[in-house]
């Protein structure tokens, strides 16, 4: 039986996930701001290191796996776009990062960072936005959307799940990570009944927006349904899986954007493509 780290514990995709691997006589060490083993804000950064170093003594300094599922949908007050830059980017890997060694310590060790379809179904996020998270500087993403008030959080969404989806490509085949024996894989949810998407279908705006998108199967998914593919995401089947962004989203995907992936390489990427074929993989 293995030990998992699951973030966003306390609530929704994680919760039932947290259920199911418990059932299966598994150990979950939750993270959240409430209701959990360890209760810590991750939107803030010593939340984020407290949240790390308390999972990491608590599993013993080895996790078999991860689930990175805390987050918060788009909507008004404030601060929101801020706050989905920390928690939905940087309080995802941030502690991936710092439990990295304790993923290798294990024998075969899976994470599953949930991201959502939002990330190539919201048009015009800008690049701007994407390339500040990935350069962990949520000051710069939120200064990039000021002009849009507070309809930026819908944008914001939908940059972090498009940064945490490269971030899990980008790192997932490198030699600290699939070298290391652990694979690095993200989930892409569509829209699922939730107490997020509870709250954005009771904003006026939002709620109709989220009624609107087109799901060619209909209706919602359910939170115990995506928990089933995150536990096989965990699970041995999982072994050569590695990179891959897993859409499981009612069609909403394939609807948009038929023809987009998978494509041929295209020219202005060939320089790139060939450099990496000569050099081959960091992992042998
Ligand atoms: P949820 O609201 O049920 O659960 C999210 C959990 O994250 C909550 O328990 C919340 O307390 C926790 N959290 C939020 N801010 C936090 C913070 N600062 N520190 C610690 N924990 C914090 O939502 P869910 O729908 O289960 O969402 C799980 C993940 O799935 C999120 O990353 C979300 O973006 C993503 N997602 C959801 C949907 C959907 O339709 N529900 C679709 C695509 C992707």
């Amino acid at each position: 039986m293995g030990t998992y780290a699951i973030t966003g514990s306390a609530s929704g995709m994680g919760l039932h996930t947290a259920r199911r691997l418990r059932a299966d006589g598994h150990r979950v060490i939750g993270v959240d701001l409430r209701d959990a083993d360890v209760i810590a804000d991750l939107s803030e950064p010593h939340g984020r290191r407290a949240a790390a170093d308390a999972v990491l003594a608590s599993a013993g300094g080895v996790l078999d796996g991860a689930v990175l599922a805390a987050g918060l949908g788009p909507g008004s007050g404030g601060d929101r776009s801020r706050l989905i830059a920390q928690v939905n980017f940087l309080g995802v890997v941030e502690p991936l990062t710092a439990w990295r060694p304790a993923l290798a310590a294990a024998d075969r060790a899976k994470v599953v960072v949930i991201a959502s379809n939002s990330a190539s179904t919201v048009p015009l996020v800008p690049r701007r936005t994407i390339n500040a998270l990935l350069a962990h500087d949520p000051d710069k993403a939120v200064r990039s959307l000021r002009l849009l008030g507070e309809r930026g959080s819908a944008l914001m969404y939908a940059a972090s799940k498009i940064a945490v989806s490269r971030w899990v490509r980008r790192h997932s085949v490198t030699r600290d990570w699939a070298g290391a024996g652990i694979r690095l894989n993200a989930l892409a949810p569509g829209a699922v009944m939730t107490p997020l998407l509870e709250a954005q279908l009771a904003e006026p705006l939002e709620g109709k927006a989220v009624r609107r998108f087109p799901i060619p199967v209909g209706g919602f998914g359910a939170a115990d349904q995506l928990a089933e593919w995150i536990t096989f995401m965990l699970s041995d089947a999982a072994d050569f899986l590695c990179g891959s962004v897993i859409f499981v989203d009612g069609g909403t995907d394939a609807f948009f954007r038929p023809a987009d992936w998978p494509d041929s390489v295209p020219l202005r990427a060939l320089p790139r493509y060939l450099w990496r074929f000569a050099r081959g993989t960091e992992t042998g």
